[in-house]
């Protein structure tokens, strides 16, 4: 079982790996880990440059209340999405919200991603929706979220970004890069002029069953 401060360690990590792999810019994306008995939440702060943030800059929440239990800071103002979508998805430990360029640049555009490649269904579970626009921060933005990420390990937040979950918070955050990897394949596929073909349906089909996935 992790300690809180090994769940705080892992959210530095991943957080300071996502900025430098630019899956986010400024102070945006925030990233949570929660922990085993599904009470506390290790989550980035709101609004602190990555370039300064330490240990001790990540906070602690109450998954029920959002209350602080340790920092001396705000947690994100997505907490809500956060601990919306842990209470959807007890299997989900992690949760990553990035503004990664492409996968935000299909968000713009409200335009799902998908089924492209065979990677999506392992690691995302099919291909990309979109899910409505609301108020960043909102109940119901956390709300809208969980209930595209039912059948979906990944979604795009329209004129927002995206989001990805996972067991673990590594897994979340490879999630989240294979979300922007489909992205910018997608995008550069579709900048061709050239017709994009998914993958066939049987093959899809028999890939879910070997996965385990529902149809
Ligand atoms: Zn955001």
């Amino acid at each position: 079982m992790l300690t809180l401060r090994e769940m705080k360690e892992l959210v530095l990590e991943n957080t300071l790996r996502a900025y430098s792999q630019e899956l986010f810019a400024g102070t945006s994306g925030n990233l949570s880990l929660r922990d085993e008995e599904g009470k506390l939440v290790a989550i980035t702060p709101s609004s602190f440059p990555y370039e300064k943030m330490g240990l001790d800059d990540i906070m602690v929440i109450d998954l029920e209340t959002g209350a602080v239990v340790e920092g001396k800071h705000r947690p994100s103002s997505e907490w809500r999405m956060h601990t919306t979508i842990m209470k959807g998805r007890p299997d989900v430990r992690g949760v990553v919200h990035t503004h990664s360029p492409y996968a935000t640049s299909f968000a713009v555009l409200c335009r799902p991603i998908p089924l492209i490649l065979i990677e999506m269904l392992g690691y995302i579970g099919g291909d990309i929706p979109v899910c409505e626009f609301e108020l960043p921060g909102s109940e119901a933005l956390g709300t809208d979220v969980a209930a595209t990420l039912k059948n979906r390990n990944a979604c795009l937040m329209r004129n927002h970004g995206a989001v990805a979950v996972g067991s673990t918070l590594d897994q979340a955050h490879l999630r989240a890069i294979y979300v922007e990897d489909a992205a910018k394949i997608y995008s550069l596929a579709l900048s061709t002029g050239g017709k994009v073909e998914l993958i066939p349906q049987e093959a899809a089909e028999a890939m879910k069953k070997r996965l385990g996935l529902p149809d």
